[in-house]
Parts: structure tokens; sequence; C-alpha cells
């Protein structure tokens, strides 16, 4: 291999929102950094999640406010701080769809909510809403039950992946064929369609392609687990923005609704919950949005959708192996050598997992060095809203 091979501080293998967010983190503090993303930005789970900016209170549904709760419980506050240009990074012009995510308990199930604010936590986040401070949708004198107020944002994904592109400026790569460089028995860098690079330390936030890559790498740990959802979206002329758990009585919520904005003005709705956990992974296609639509009309019967436009998505969390296929708890990061790997495990926890990198790197004395130019090399594209090509 020519020595004059590309060199970088850091080399980060997937361009979701984990490692946008490292990106960004990294050049912020000085060191050099490429991406190397084999489809589009933001394309595997990110432009695909609700993009709730969550605080955990969700977690505590079950009465218990578990150690996810506590370690999540700061993310909102680092979000907003970056959204206002002051904080880890600058996300300034992010639209924030929703400045708060609300807890919608349907008439019957208002005691059920007990255990949920037994918890001195919860009661400090959560505040009851009323009258004109309801949801929009939720306004209706056919309206029955309770919502609070979460301090949770709902944030506009592919807003958010766009800057987190402009903050990458030059460091974004596209290659679809990564491979191994070896020297001296040792993990070096990768080969990036052929084009050897070297790195001081190679990061994999590949999502549900870590475990490919990491089998190329000759690697079997760490072992990744893959959770499905079978998501349900709506268009309609009729629909107002709508950002809610609506909860079920059980741990988690029966459906939760969040708003999107489509180009031709209109709001998508996008159904996630325990409607999209397992029962529904089960279902159909058209039995999923006949069971969504019963939902709908079982909850907010006013509502007008004889125009609606309907499909589901189909995808998986990517995430460390639990037992038990458990929700991880935070962020995770692996380390073997120069490879880091990890999974955010949220949006919402991607400074959680980039905190990690950083304390990796900082315990590892690995300051920012300079290197030489790169060629110029091809840009990934962005990827397209989750409802592109499946709603009008
Ligand atoms: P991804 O976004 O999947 O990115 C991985 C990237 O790596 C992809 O772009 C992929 O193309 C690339 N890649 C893979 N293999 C290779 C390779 N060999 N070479 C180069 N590139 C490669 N979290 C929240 O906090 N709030 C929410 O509201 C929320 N809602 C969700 C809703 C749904 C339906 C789903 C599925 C998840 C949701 N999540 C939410 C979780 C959140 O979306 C994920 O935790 C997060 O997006 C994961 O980001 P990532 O960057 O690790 O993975």
């Amino acid at each position: 291999m020519p020595q004059t091979s590309p060199s970088t501080d850091i080399l980060i293998v997937g361009g979701g929102i984990a490692g946008l967010w490292l990106n960004a983190r990294l050049r912020r503090l000085g060191y050099a950094t490429r991406l190397v993303e084999r489809g589009e930005l933001g394309g595997g789970q990110s432009l695909k999640s609700q993009g709730i900016i969550h605080g955990g209170t969700k977690y505590a549904l079950s009465g218990i406010l578990t150690g996810a709760s506590e370690a999540i419980a700061g993310m909102p506050q680092r979000w907003r701080e970056a959204l206002a240009g002051n904080g880890e990074l600058d996300l300034s012009g992010v639209r924030v769809l929703s400045d708060a995510h609300y807890l919608w308990s349907p008439g019957s199930l208002a005691g059920n909510l007990s255990s949920f604010f037994a918890s001195k936590a919860v009661r400090t986040r959560v505040g009851q809403v009323k009258g004109d401070e309801l949801p929009l949708p939720l306004q209706h004198p056919g309206f029955k039950g309770k919502v609070y107020r979460l301090s949770e944002l709902v944030l506009d994904v592919p807003g958010l992946i766009a800057r987190l592109a402009e903050l990458a400026a030059d460091s974004l790569v596209a290659s679809q064929d990564i491979e191994p460089l070896h020297e001296n028995g040792e993990l070096t860098g990768l080969y990036l369609d052929g084009l050897a690079v070297r790195a001081r330390r190679i990061v994999v936030t590949a999502g549900a392609g870590t475990a490919e890559l990491l089998a190329r790498l000759g690697l079997r740990q760490p072992v990744q687990q893959l959770r499905p959802l079978h998501m349900v979206m709506l268009k309609a002329p009729t629909l107002q923005p709508l950002y809610a758990h609506c909860l079920g009585g059980g741990s988690k919520p029966r459906i939760t609704v969040t708003s999107h904005p489509s180009t031709d003005g209109q709001w998508v709705w996008y159904l996630g919950g325990e409607l999209a956990e397992a029962t529904g992974v089960a279902r159909e296609p058209a039995t999923q949005i006949a069971f969504a639509q019963r939902e709908l009309a079982d909850l907010l019967p006013w509502l007008d959708l004889s125009a609606a436009q309907w499909a589901t998505l189909r995808v998986d969390r990517a995430e460390p192996a639990q037992s038990n296929q458990a929700r991880p708890d935070n962020a995770f990061l692996a380390e073997q050598g120069r490879l880091l790997v990890g999974w955010p495990t949220k949006l919402a926890l991607s400074p959680d997992l980039a905190d990690r990198v950083v304390a990796h790197l900082r315990h590892q004395s690995i300051e920012p060095a300079r290197h030489a130019p790169w060629p110029a090399l091809p840009r990934p594209p962005a990827g397209q809203p989750f409802w592109s090509g499946l709603l009008p």
C-alpha cells in the first residue's frame, strides 16, 4: 500500500444520526474526521424515526422510574441548547415540530395513572393541560380523558440530518464496499471502494448494517439485535398536528402519534407505540391499516378521515443484544483496539454515544493531529422523509 494513502484521526462508518452527530462533535473538538456512508444519509432508521427527544417519562408508565429514565432525562436539555445555537453543536435553524409531547389518557384509563404519578421525578416533569391548551385534534366537545404535557421536543428529522450534513463540510464520503485494512496483524484502517484509508480510530455506527460489517472485519462481538416495528402513516387535508402517547393501560403507549409536514401543506400522521410492536408486526399491511383505522375511530371519532391516504412501513430497531430482546437502557459503545462499535439505541441518545467516544479518546490521550489533504471523493446523498414513495 503506498504510504501516501489518505489518513484521518477518526473514520466513522454509517451516516445516520449517531454517525453524523459524532462527526460534527469531533470536528468541533478539532479532530480530523471522515464519515463513510454506503446509502443515503439518515436513510436507515433515523429518517424513519418519530423524532421525539425523549426525556424518558414514557418509560415510567410501568410505575417505576428505571435506570433508562434517569440516563435519558438530561437529553432534552442538551438538544434544546444545541437547537438554540449555544450547545455542543450548533443546530440553530433545525425545525422543532413541537416543543412538547403529550400523554393522553382516554377517559376510562385515568385511574390507571396513579402508579405513574407515584414517582416524584415524573410529577415534576409532567403538567396537566385543559381547554385551549389541548393539542388541536383533542379540542373537541366529544373529547373525554386527561392530557399531560411532557417537556420533550419533536424534531423535523430531515432538517436535522441536513444540518448535520452541513456541519460535516467535506468529511462525508460515499462508498459501497468496505474492507478491513490490516497491517502487522492490526486493523489500521479500511479500504473504501478499494481506496486504502488509515485511521487512528474507526467508529462503526452502521445501525442494522453493523452485524454484516463486523462479520467482514472477522468479528463476532458485539452482538446485534433487531426489534421490528410495523408503523402506520396517513395523510389527509383534515389532519392537524398531534404529538402524543395515547395510553392503553400497559407499560407501552397504545399509540404514539407524531405529525410531519409534507411539501403539499398537508400533515402526515405517523403511528407507532403498541400498535406497531409484535402483534402489529404479525399483521399484513392491509390488516394493520384496518386496525389503525379502528383505533383512530375509537379514540377520535370526530376525525374526518374519508379522504385519507394510508400506508405502512416495516423497519427494525438495531441495538446491542439484550436478554429477552429487551430495550437497552443507554447508548452503547464497545472498544476493541482501534475499533469502536456503537448504537445510540434512541435518536435522543446520540449525544450520549458521542460522549462515550470522546471519553475514550481522552482516556487514550488521542489529540487532534494534522493530515494531508484527501483526493476529491463522491459524497453520499441525503435520504428522503419516511413517507416518500409511500404516500402521494
Ligand atoms: P441508522 O439511522 O440506521 O444509520 C446507520 C447508517 O449506516 C445508515 O445510513 C446505513 O446506510 C449505514 N450503513 C450500514 N452499513 C453500512 C456499511 N457497511 N457501510 C457504510 N454505511 C453503512 N428514537 C428516538 O429517540 N425518538 C424517536 O421518536 C424514535 N422513533 C423511532 C421510530 C422508529 C419507527 C424506529 C425504527 C426507531 C425510532 N427511534 C427513535 C430510534 C432511532 O431512530 C434510532 O435509535 C437511531 O435512528 C439510530 O441511529 P443510527 O445512526 O445508529 O442508525
